[in-house]
């Protein structure tokens, strides 16, 4: 059997789509389930399109989702150039060549004449498309007129009937009737080839077994259909992947939230949660499961598991996502995602022990890594204001006297253990004939400045018990007066 091998070709246009970070995961997953290679192409041969650093950027971020490429820019392999714009020229010969085979032909028509042509074909409500005024024009007269140094593209001759049938393996057999595909042009007059006849000829001639794509290519593929037939090669098995679709099912867009896959990763998102989730969109594994590391979807993924209909990106599963990868991170790999956000606030100076303390009592509170700094300075600093409501919830005239002896009480505590702290409060709200949330409430109030937090005597347990009195006296004053 030949070897797999499936290839990731987006055009650069400055950020990573999540639907092409989707593309590129299944391209990715179905090489390496079987022993194939994974094949980067950048397909930038529209140059009114390029944006500075966009490859990089592109790059980049596959490579922090993990998304190795075997081929590819920076990698290189024995395809290459892997850019399509370092290889205009095999292009343009394969666009010639389908001209003097007659597959082809050169198109003199001025930008005025075609938009014309549009205008009256919405006008008449038609669909618009090329009249095929310069297809058959006479040889020697083309020559001509090439020679002449006239402006010219290259287009696709398409059969004027018949039907075009191919096999898309999550689709079935489609067929496409030729009345209604263009003829497309495939070399622009500024020498650069369209994404069909690069796509066509790279594809090819970097030996790939299988396309993915997202449907939208669906109706170019009729057309790329006819250039293998053109051009005598054996197509590549191709599948369409399902639309990914906005909550209110409309398609995938950026009013409706980011789209970009650097704007969840700068979010706080993992690459593991974000993987997973992209995965789902389409697939799915036959069960319930629902988490997935790259290699369990390595191990997993099948075409035939694919379905047809369009995925809804729900941000919100993919919170709970996050939230379920970042539990299952050790502490020594929540430490390294965390630091930075500790360093940004000047609060480096916290001991690893203390972190491993927060994430026993946060990792099932938080989505985000930077959640453990955010959502939990009272870990780090003693809070100088308090929750208002809270405030005027719990403290009234007598807490003040109440905090009073339960200080007293701490202050005398050898150990600070959670039993004990959690004991000596009992023993106090007795004492004072009172129930025990009578001190609870405005305890967590004095000591983080919030009314809702993790389990309290575990949190006074860390924080210690220099820390928890200096809270307790700077509250009781403030919190009184
Ligand atoms: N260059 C196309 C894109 O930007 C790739 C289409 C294909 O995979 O054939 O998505």
């Amino acid at each position: 059997m030949n070897e797999i091998r499936t290839r990731f070709a987006p055009s650069p246009t400055g950020f990573l789509h999540v639907g092409g970070l989707r593309t590129a995961l299944y391209a990715y997953l179905y090489a390496k389930k079987n022993n194939g290679k994974f094949v980067l192409r950048i397909e930038d041969t529209d140059q009114n399109r390029l944006t500075d650093g966009a490859v990089e950027n592109l790059i980049a971020t596959l490579r922090w989702a993990g998304l190795d490429f075997d081929e590819g820019p920076e990698v290189g392999g024995p395809f290459g150039p892997y850019i399509q714009s370092e290889k205009v020229d095999v292009f343009q010969k394969h666009a010639h060549q389908l001209v003097q085979h007659g597959d082809a032909y050169y198109c003199f028509c001025s930008s005025e004449r075609l938009d014309l042509l549009r205008q009256q074909q919405t006008a008449a409500k038609l669909p618009t498309a090329y009249d095929r005024h310069c297809r058959d024009l006479d040889a020697a007269e083309t020559k001509k007129r090439v020679d002449s140094g006239e402006k010219f593209v290259v287009r696709m001759k398409i059969p004027l009937e018949g039907d075009i049938c191919f096999n898309d393996l999550i689709r079935g057999d489609i067929i496409f009737s030729y009345k209604n595909v263009d003829d497309q042009v495939i070399l622009k007059s500024d020498g650069f080839p369209t994404y069909h006849l690069a796509a066509v000829v790279d594809d090819h001639f970097m030996k790939i077994s299988h396309i993915i794509r997202g449907e939208e290519w669906l109706s170019s593929t009729p057309k790329h259909v006819l250039l293998y037939k053109y051009f005598g090669w054996d197509m590549p098995k191709i599948a369409h992947l399902p639309l990914l679709l906005n909550p209110d099912r409309s398609k995938l867009s950026k009013r409706q939230g980011d789209v970009a896959v650097e704007d969840y990763r700068d979010k706080g998102y993992l690459k593991e949660a974000l993987l997973n989730f992209v995965a789902l969109l389409g697939w799915n594994p036959g069960d319930t499961r629902e988490i997935f590391s790259l290699d369990e979807l390595i191990n997993e993924f099948t075409i035939e598991r694919v379905g047809k209909s369009g995925a809804v990106f729900d941000v919100e599963k993919l919170k709970w996502m996050n939230e379920q990868h970042l539990r299952a991170k050790t502490d020594e790999q929540l430490i390294e995602l965390v630091r930075p956000f500790l360093k940004e606030k000047n609060w480096d100076h916290f001991s690893d022990d203390h972190l491993k303390k927060v994430f026993g009592l946060m990792r099932e509170r938080v989505t985000f890594p930077q959640d453990f700094v955010e959502l939990c300075q009272y870990f780090y600093k003693t809070p100088h204001s308090f929750d208002e409501a809270a405030k005027a919830k719990c403290w009234t005239a007598d807490t003040g006297r109440y905090m009073e002896s339960l200080l007293e009480r701490y202050k005398k505590l050898d150990s600070f253990d959670a039993a004990v702290v959690e004991a000596g409060l009992r023993q106090e709200a007795e004492a004072l004939g009172i129930g025990a949330g009578k001190l609870i409430h405005p305890l967590r109030l004095a000591l983080t400045g919030l009314s809702v937090g993790p389990s309290l005597f575990h949190l006074i347990d860390v924080l210690g018990k220099e820390v928890v009195v200096a809270r307790l006296e700077f509250a009781i004053k403030h919190l009184t007066a």
